[in-house]
């Protein structure tokens, strides 16, 4: 029987709120120097460009990109391209934030950057969308290079958008550059592992988690997964292998239950074949309101920003939340799940396999040597896990929940080579 959402959900929310309110709840516990708060706040740089685009019919139309630049401290600015008709340049500012403190966290030598489209990819043919890829890609290459930003994909751009802007940024420059993006395709410089490593990653953090917490028995763990795309896919099909029970999934359109469990390779298959899951026979319909509130052990948000809020947060039955998308929940849910008793284990640390693993791809890129998918996962789940400890560490250390005690470890991190290097000039 699936329980039933007493309400409307209540969006949309502000990202950059969201990611500036957890920056000061760090910050409160911490002895910055003089001015360090202050600086560490700010975005370094935020470019917004306008360019026009031809249509298949022959229009010419406008589009608005941004890239934005956190911080540099710890070295080239890296994140993720993003193309949404709800991109806002205090979204990316927010996303770029949370790069930051992810890349340090899990203690890579990043800095961090986010950019994006506004755009509804899927309005777009193929033609157009790589016309509007490379347009975007030319206007960025002033602010872009292997040591100095790389981006990679994110929601709405995939393998091939990558492709586009490394061959753009490589015509511009008269030679190929595979490291100037990650995630691309595996025959022009991508890594093996890295469309599973956001979800993988994922798995390790809750295995991680389920583990401190005295859970053995992988059967006996049921899941829900909001998000049917490249992190909850990944995350979906792991755990099946794992022989956890993923019991609750959904796309944009809706989600499946099933407390029995589902048999995931199954539902990929037949969302991979209607591009919905809608009418899947052997799970009940859920919305996806109600899907977060259905009873389980674990889950997983794996779509986008702000889903789990202060008027769904008293309804959830999780007792783990594996934050797979970045910014899922709010400063407000996570206060109501605290006191609830409620882990959750924050999207820095939880869904970094995917920029640990882009890491690997520039340092094979830069290297022109690489490795197989063993070896990338073998250093994923060792890095993942180091990051994973370490933020338990800091949460015993400082008393505080596991999302302030990642922030307080990134901050630190970040902060201390600031003060190494000094405040030019
Ligand atoms: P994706 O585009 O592959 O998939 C997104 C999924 O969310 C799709 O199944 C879509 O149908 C669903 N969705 C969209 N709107 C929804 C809504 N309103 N309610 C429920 N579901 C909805 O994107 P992705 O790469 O899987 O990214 C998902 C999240 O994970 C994002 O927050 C992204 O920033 C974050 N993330 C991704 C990576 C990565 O490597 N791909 C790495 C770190 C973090």
């Amino acid at each position: 029987m699936v329980v039933a959402y007493p309400q409307t959900n209540p969006q949309p929310l502000d990202a950059y709120k969201t990611a500036l309110e957890q920056f000061d709840r760090a910050v409160a516990h911490m002895s910055l120097p003089d001015g360090m708060a202050d600086y560490l706040r700010y975005p370094r740089r935020e470019f917004t460009v306008n360019f026009p685009v031809r249509r298949d019919d022959g229009r010419v139309e406008m589009f608005t990109g941004y890239r934005v630049h956190h911080n540099t401290a710890l070295g080239a600015s890296k994140g993720g391209l993003r193309y949404s008709p709800h991109v806002t340049l205090d979204e990316v500012r927010a996303l770029a934030m949370w790069m930051t403190w992810k890349c340090a966290l899990v203690n890579i030598p990043y800095g961090g950057a986010k950019g994006g489209v506004v755009v509804e990819p899927k309005t777009l043919s193929l033609s157009e969308l790589e016309r509007l890829t490379r347009r975007y890609a030319s206007e960025l290459a002033p602010l872009m290079s292997p040591q100095m930003d790389v981006p990679a994909p994110d929601m709405g751009t995939n393998a091939q958008v990558m492709a586009w802007i490394m061959d753009t940024y490589s015509m511009t420059v008269g030679y190929s550059v595979p490291a100037i993006v990650t995630g691309k395709p595996i025959n022009v410089g991508g890594s093996e592992g890295r469309n599973e490593a956001t979800g993988r990653g994922v798995v390790f953090v809750m295995m991680a988690t389920l583990k401190k917490y005295g859970y053995t028995d992988p059967a006996k763990v049921k899941i829900i997964i909001q998000g049917f795309g490249n992190v909850g896919s990944n995350a979906a099909l792991y755990a099946h292998e794992l022989g956890y029970r993923v019991v609750g999934v959904s796309d944009v359109g809706g989600g499946l239950y099933n407390e029995e469990g589902l048999n995931i390779p199954e539902v990929l298959d037949y969302y991979q074949r209607n591009r919905s899951l809608r009418d899947y026979p052997k799970a009940e319909p859920v919305t996806n309101a109600e899907l977060l509130i259905q009873p389980c052990d674990v889950l997983i948000p794996a779509a986008l920003e702000g889903q789990i809020h202060q008027h769904n947060a008293p309804h959830i039955q999780a007792r783990f939340i594996i934050e797979g998308a970045n910014g899922p929940t709010t400063p407000e849910a996570d206060d109501i799940l605290n006191d609830k008793g409620v882990i959750v284990v924050p999207d820095i640390l939880a869904n970094s396999g995917g920029v640990i693993v882009s890491y690997f791809e520039w340092v094979q890129d830069l290297q022109a040597f690489f490795w197989d998918k063993a070896a990338v996962f073998a250093q994923l789940e060792r890095i993942i896990t180091a990051a994973y400890e370490k933020t338990n560490a800091t949460a015993e250390k400082y008393k505080v929940d596991l999302r302030t005690a990642a922030q307080i470890t990134a901050i630190q991190r970040v902060a201390d080579a600031v003060m190494t290097r000094g405040f030019y000039p």
